[in-house]
């Protein structure tokens, strides 16, 4: 930047850094979407091409920015959490804050026309967006069961209220006025016996929300022969293409799934080709000495082939959209790169 005699009016740019080791959540909230939503005719109570747009403008932050390893989303919010160690513009909260809100804000603009393709934007939408801290695994843990239960509370009230208005026949206040004071159990009873509607099928995005995590990296099965050339000790990626298959997707989870054998991709008139197949990280790798007759192996080799990658942080590959129990522990206990 050139120096003038102007330039003395960068001193009053302030620092905002965000304080380093400590989990950040971005939450983006629709801006009068109330009104937006009347603007565009979305279906009431949950209108599904809405919600996988917002889904696709998530999916367009997580692809641009790597360290947001997480996204919840309901309604017209998305809340996103960034690795506590991430170090993404130096931890400035402004640069932080206004990169998701605009990647979010044009992603939605930009896919508009694919979930709306008979609707133009009669507006530009917008959303307005925060960032906060939290200290442990329990508040971020905390914070997404928080958002989550919103999620229910909102949709069973808006379900049963949208019922009582297109079906029952009340005007919107008077559907308001029914429900005021009813707990949750009154309200499937209402959606039961009245409208013949069982909460519990409808349409888990609608009950529970969508939740980004990328997918992990599928272990990578090396299958080799004693006369072909000899694999490394611990297989790794870098196996050749050829005597790689594909795992399915349970697989990475599964210690069982992992370790199961597939058929070898390798012709079957190979006199002997005997495939020997196991599975990385998690079977047991050959030992030296089962090569030992093959090939010595150095000793400065040996260590280097032991060397294990870092354990994958959830910041590549696929990103994928589920609308399961983010509650529970169980949604954590598979997914422990999140609150590393
Ligand atoms: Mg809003």
């Amino acid at each position: 930047m050139a120096n003038s005699r102007f330039a003395y009016v960068r001193s009053f740019e302030l620092p905002d850094p965000l304080l380093p080791s400590t989990y950040m959540v971005c939450r983006i909230d629709g801006r009068s979407f109330h009104r937006f939503t009347d603007a565009h005719v979305f279906e009431k109570p949950n209108d599904e091409r809405g919600l996988r747009l917002m889904d696709k403008a998530a999916e367009g932050v997580m692809h641009e920015l790597r360290d947001v390893v997480l996204a919840f989303g309901e309604s017209d919010e998305f809340s996103f959490l960034l690795r506590k160690d991430s170090t993404l513009y130096s931890r400035r909260q402004s640069k932080i804050l206004s990169a998701i809100l605009s990647i979010f804000t044009s992603s939605y603009v930009f896919h508009w026309p694919t979930f709306f393709p008979s609707t133009p934007l009669q507006y530009p939408p917008s959303f307005d967006a925060r960032i906060v801290l939290y200290p442990s695994e329990k508040e971020v843990r905390d914070y997404f069961a928080w958002r989550q239960a919103d999620t229910h509370i909102n949709n069973l009230y808006n379900t049963v209220f949208w019922a009582l208005v297109l079906k029952g026949g009340l005007d919107t206040a008077g559907a308001h006025a029914e429900l005021r004071g009813t707990v949750s159990a009154q309200k499937h009873e209402i959606l039961h016996s009245r409208f013949g509607v069982n909460y519990n099928n409808l349409p888990e995005r609608y009950r529970k929300g969508s939740i980004l995590v990328r997918k992990p990296p599928e272990p990578a099965p090396v299958v080799h022969s004693m006369t072909a050339p000899r694999p490394p000790l611990h297989p790794s990626a870098s196996a050749p293409a050829e005597v790689v298959s594909p795992l399915p997707d349970a697989a990475w989870s599964s210690p069982s799934a992992a370790s199961t054998s597939y058929p070898s991709p390798l012709p079957s008139a190979e006199p002997f080709a005997l495939p020997v197949v196991f599975s990385s990280p998690n079977t047991t790798a050959p030992s030296a000495s089962e090569f030992a007759e093959v090939e010595p192996r150095k000793e400065g080799k040996e260590k280097k082939a032991r060397r294990q990658p870092p354990p994958w942080d959830g910041t590549s590959g696929d990103v994928e959209v589920l609308h399961v129990d983010i509650i529970r522990d169980e949604f954590w206990e598979e997914r422990p790169w999140l609150l590393r």
